[in-house]
């Protein structure tokens, strides 16, 4: 086991793997792990220098049940799976989850006339308990909701999630069972062989006998790199905005819009961070490097927004971000086994790779099962537990045993979000140690608050800088 982030990538037999996993996402460090589980040399290959650093870190935190998956498709059975998959290990490792249930609101007649039609997808689907509420009743349990709401769906079971620690538990459960995590390593290009595939990275070279493509964005660019040219990516960009945490007492569900043809449309919802979201857009570019915000998508948000909660626009913008979603003109995953070659795409993981992580891993070990891997026997996993970012559970500041323990858990340093100079210590330490500020901050909320670091930022990258705690991987 190792997490190499700099310097040249091991030489020899210490570059074979059997499986070469490429793209440390959320469904990357979701498929290393599965692997794991199995006596297989395996590395999990990343181009940025931390895990979950492209679309997952960006997306709307949501863990759906897959209620309105297209019924049938290979995405509903995965989103179904995943969803209880996930709700289990989430369980397991201290990843906060809030089951909030979500309410689709219909605002014109259409719309209402919809809403019978998405329960009765939402049966196809195995989700029997969603529910057509009234206005009334949409009003008793959504005060805040704006005049002219002409009915709701309910969906129970819809949760917000932390989706940092989630691939950043699978990440490092990976690591510490085994895998080799290679950072700033983009694979540049592939030179397939028998028995092993040559990939060229800036780092060196390595060698696989499988091989996994979970490159998101640039799936069809990694596929180009093997010969393959299957489907085209097309980056769909969602901005969003998250308000303060005075906003948090608006909003008790995730408020879902009645889908459209670009996707699931604008929710609002609550995060698990204890602040309230609101987005995303849906626009088609030709960039995958656009995740900036624009003036024109956050004023459409807050016109939509203001029209489903109108009392969310008085509050206070914390941050503003965008996320890029990797569409493929297909209403469904890219996933396909390409025995001849030993190797597995996983393409077109749209808007609910989070959710469906899990499942997707499982898939992925069928499908290298096709392609030749025999992976040997299963042995359960060494659990991890993940420090806890929610608002809805016990955080350091507050446990006066651990402060008693070690002081420094109660020495806060970033005061919008109640972070402590011990949780900043023990992120520098961990398994796998943050790559830069934004990667802290992804694994202890600090700077992520009302200022945005402009009161902690400083001591933050001291504390970073000084960076005493291991310099394994750094
Ligand atoms: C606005 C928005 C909202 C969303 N909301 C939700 C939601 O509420 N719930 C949900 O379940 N899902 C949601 N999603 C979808 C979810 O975020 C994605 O499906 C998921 O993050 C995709 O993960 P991934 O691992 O496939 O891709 P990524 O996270 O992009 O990971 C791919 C990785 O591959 C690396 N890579 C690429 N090429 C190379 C190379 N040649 N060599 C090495 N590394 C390489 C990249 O650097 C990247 O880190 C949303 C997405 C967006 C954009």
């Amino acid at each position: 086991m190792s997490v190499t982030r700099t310097g040249p990538l091991p030489a020899g037999e210490a570059a074979e793997y059997d499986v070469v996993v490429v793209g440390a996402g959320v469904v990357g460090s979701a498929i290393a792990r599965a692997l794991a589980r199995h006596p297989l040399r395996i590395a999990l290959v990343e181009a940025a220098d931390d895990v979950g650093d492209g679309t997952s870190k960006a997306n709307t935190a949501i863990l759906h049940t897959g209620f309105d998956a297209a019924p049938g498709t290979l995405e509903a059975r995965l989103v179904r799976e995943g969803h209880r998959l996930l709700t289990a290990y989430a369980r397991e490792a201290g990843i906060p989850v809030e089951p909030l249930g979500a309410l689709l609101v219909a605002w014109n007649e259409e719309q209402r006339a919809t809403l019978p039609r998405l329960a009765e997808k939402a049966e196809r689907n195995g989700h029997r308990t969603t529910r057509l509420l009234t206005p009334t009743e949409l009003a008793a349990r959504e005060p805040h909701v704006g005049p002219g709401a002409l009915g709701a769906l309910e969906v129970p079971g819809e949760s917000v999630i932390c989706p940092w620690t989630t691939t950043l538990a699978y990440a490092t459960q990976a690591v510490r069972s085994g895998v080799d995590l290679h950072l700033d390593c983009r694979v540049e290009k592939v030179r397939p062989g028998d028995p092993y595939h040559r990939l060229v990275t800036r780092r060196g070279v390595l060698r696989a006998r499988h091989l996994v493509n979970a490159c998101g964005l640039h799936a069809d660019a990694f596929d180009a790199l093997v010969g393959r040219e299957d489907f085209t990516v097309t980056p769909r960009r969602g901005q969003l905005l998250v308000f303060d945490k005075f906003a948090r007492d608006l909003v008790r569900h995730i408020l879902l819009p009645v889908p459209g043809p670009l996707g699931k449309g604008v929710l609002i919802s609550p995060t698990v961070y204890g602040n309230v979201m609101l987005g995303p857009t849906a626009e088609d570019l030709d960039d995958k490097t656009a995740t900036g915000t624009t003036e024109e998508g956050l004023a459409g948000l807050r016109e939509q927004g203001g029209r489903i909660l109108p009392a969310l626009l008085d509050e206070e913008v914390t941050a503003v971000y965008a996320g890029l979603r990797a569409a493929t003109g297909q209403e469904d995953y890219r996933i396909a086994a390409h025995p001849e070659l030993r190797y597995v795409t996983v393409g077109g993981i749209r808007s609910t790779g989070l959710t469906a992580s899990l499942a997707i891993a499982e898939h992925v070990l069928g499908l290298l099962a096709d392609c030749g891997l025999d992976p040997g026997p299963a042995r359960p996993l060494a659990p991890v537990r993940m420090p806890n970012l929610g608002e809805s559970f016990p955080r350091p500041y507050r446990d006066a045993g651990l402060i008693a323990r070690d002081p420094e858990f109660g020495s806060i340093v970033c005061h919008c979000e109640r972070v402590t100079r011990g949780e900043i210590r023990a992120a520098l330490a961990s398994t796998i140690p943050p790559g830069g500020l934004d990667g802290l901050r992804r694994r202890t909320r600090a700077r992520g608050g009302r200022c945005q670091g402009n009161h902690c930022g400083a001591e933050v990258r001291a504390l970073f800088e000084e960076r005493p705690y291991g310099e394994g991987a750094r």
